[in-house]
């Protein structure tokens, strides 16, 4: 048997655990709207990019008051920020236009261009930008990919489409693994 994996003890499952860590996000948290944006932004960070559907509204939802909110505390602090949704243009600018951030519709996320643009529109880096979605096989692989930190958060809608609710399923086995990983790190094994 080969064992494509070259890591030290890496053992058997090794190629499967490499394989689920590229979905794995950097922080996981409950909501979008408890991220502590001004210690981050005290820690460097920049930029912030924002999935829409079910991280800051339920999917489809106009902009609340929660999410205008957030993006004029963002931009008191000194964020650049940008809406990064794989949603058609109208969905996405009447979104916008409540919370006067920018944005980049239909993004194709998980594909990387699009992050690089977003940054490129920010004038961040991937050093200084954060990444805020739900899904883990768009927007966290995609910034992944990218090389921005991530912030995972759950969905604010539980009920989904069946193609979303398949995708959770698979998310769900990939969460099972990664808070493993979180418990040893924390361990110190
Ligand atoms: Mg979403």
């Amino acid at each position: 048997m080969i064992e494509k994996d070259a890591r030290a003890g890496a053992g058997r499952n090794g190629g499967v655990m490499t394989f689920l860590e590229r979905f794995y996000p950097d922080e996981y948290l409950e909501s979008a709207y408890v991220i502590d944006y001004e210690a981050l932004y005290g820690q460097g960070y920049r930029g912030v990019i924002f999935d829409i559907d079910n991280t800051l509204v339920p999917h489809g939802a106009p902009a609340d008051e929660r999410s205008a909110a957030l993006f004029q505390r963002l931009k008191q602090i000194g964020f650049e920020s940008l809406l990064l949704s794989n949603n058609k243009e109208p969905r996405v600018k009447t979104f916008n236009d409540e919370v006067h951030s920018r944005y980049i519709y239909k993004a194709g996320k998980p594909a990387v261009r699009n992050y690089v643009r977003a940054m490129e529109l920010m004038g961040t880096t991937p050093e200084t930008t954060m990444f805020v979605g739900d899904q883990l096989f768009t927007d966290v692989w995609g910034a992944k990919k990218a090389g921005i930190r991530t912030w995972l958060v759950k969905p604010i809608h539980p009920k989904e489409e069946i193609q979303i609710v398949l995708k959770r399923q698979l998310e769900k086995i990939v969460l099972f693994f990664y808070r493993r990983a979180k418990k040893r790190e924390t361990n110190g094994d």
